[in-house]
């Protein structure tokens, strides 16, 4: 994909005087972990009510000003996006499908009442900032999956304590060098039945991306890690007895005779970029996509029985995560017999991998 010329607006560049010295960057590169270091600059533009979008512009990383009355610490009006940028063997940096996280990001937008960014103006955001720290998109490296995390955030900045949307409203976009998310090699995660906490309910949030749903996981998260679960996954409010999703992933079952089943969309699961990629995928594959309501029995019988093949979960950060144990209170089952090995999961782990890091042709014009 090209870059569209439409973006309406332009982020003038202000260099930081004082960007980190190349030695200090390549340290970080070597080693990045996630979340914990940033690049020299970050990108920002106002929105105020009756005027629209203004200031945008790349400027240093630093503290942003917040009026202790801004909206965002109080009511939670905020929403936030996150994707990353490869550097193929070329030099070149790539973004992966970011014009839907562009679109996930209006909707999340219209759902918490606040301003949408054009899919242009996003992706025009993305490109200013890569292109000023480019220096700072890590190389594959050893474990060949290292990138530059990039998290585009909008949030309620008004000082006003009244309960309505916001009439100034901040975009920033930061962005994180991020190494390999399992760095000694892509082990099974065990999840945890969360039943007595819901991440999301119908009519609410849950599908998305703003700060309280995370919030909200954050007790079943810890409920799970009490009983030694790697991560919670998460039922319908209503019955507790349909699977959505984990606190930051999709899931998907793959079954012996060539079905890959996800949960549908509800209106109270995240629409996930991977998930979708990987539904495309699914048939090349030699696989038969079924995104349909899951019971969390069905996964518990199909286990005992054997017909489950693998499971795992999907999103930007571990690309495919295959998932092992699954515990509840007073019970466990695990799909995984003698000799297991989560074939499919690997498979498409790498076939995704392939294309973001241009080892393979990008036949969908997923990158820009
Ligand atoms: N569900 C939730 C709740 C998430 O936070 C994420 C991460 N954005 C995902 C699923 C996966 O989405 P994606 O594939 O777009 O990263």
């Amino acid at each position: 994909t090209t870059l569209s010329p439409t973006a309406s607006l332009s982020f003038g560049v202000e260099l930081n005087p004082q960007p980190l010295p190349p030695a200090e960057r390549g340290a970080i590169l070597a080693n990045p972990g996630f979340g914990k270091r940033f690049t020299d600059h970050m990108a920002l533009a106002t929105w105020r009510h009756g005027e629209g979008w203004s200031d945008a512009r790349v400027t240093s990383y630093g503290p942003l000003q917040l009026d202790p009355a801004s909206a965002v610490l109080h009511y939670a009006q905020e929403i936030f996006e996150g994707l990353k940028a490869y550097r193929h063997a070329d030099g070149s940096v790539w973004t992966f499908r970011p014009e839907a996280n562009a679109e996930r990001f209006q909707r999340s937008a219209r759902r918490l009442a606040l301003p949408e960014l054009a899919t242009p103006d996003f992706v025009e955001s993305l490109r200013a900032l890569v292109g000023v720290d480019k220096a700072w998109v890590p190389e594959p490296g050893e474990t060949g999956e290292k990138s530059l995390y990039l998290r585009p955030f909008m949030f309620a900045s008004e000082g006003f304590l009244g309960v309505r949307p916001a009439q100034e409203v901040t975009y920033c976009l930061i962005a994180s060098p991020a190494g390999a998310y399992f760095a000694g090699g892509v082990k099974p995660v065990s999840l945890w039945i969360s039943t007595d906490y819901a991440r999301a309910g119908s009519g609410g949030t849950g599908a998305a991306k703003c700060g309280g749903n995370y919030a909200s996981s954050l007790a079943g998260q810890l409920e799970g890690a009490e009983h030694g679960c790697d991560q919670a996954v998460f039922l319908d409010s209503s019955t507790h007895t349909t699977i959505e999703e984990l606190g930051g992933m999709n899931l998907f079952l793959v079954y012996k005779d060539g079905r890959l089943v996800t949960p549908e969309l509800t209106g109270s699961i995240l629409e996930g970029v991977t998930r979708s990629s990987v539904l495309q995928l699914a048939s090349e594959l030699g696989l038969r996509p079924e995104e349909r309501r899951i019971p969390i029995q069905e996964w518990k019988d199909a286990a005992a029985a054997g017909e489950l093949a693998e499971v795992f979960a999907c999103g930007t950060a571990a690309v495919i995560t295959p998932v092992g144990e699954l515990k509840w209170e007073g019970g466990s089952v695990d799909h995984r017999g003698p000799g297991h090995v989560d074939e499919v999961a690997m498979r498409i782990r790498s076939t995704l991998l392939d294309i973001q890091y241009g080892r393979t042709e990008d036949t969908r014009g997923w990158l820009t």
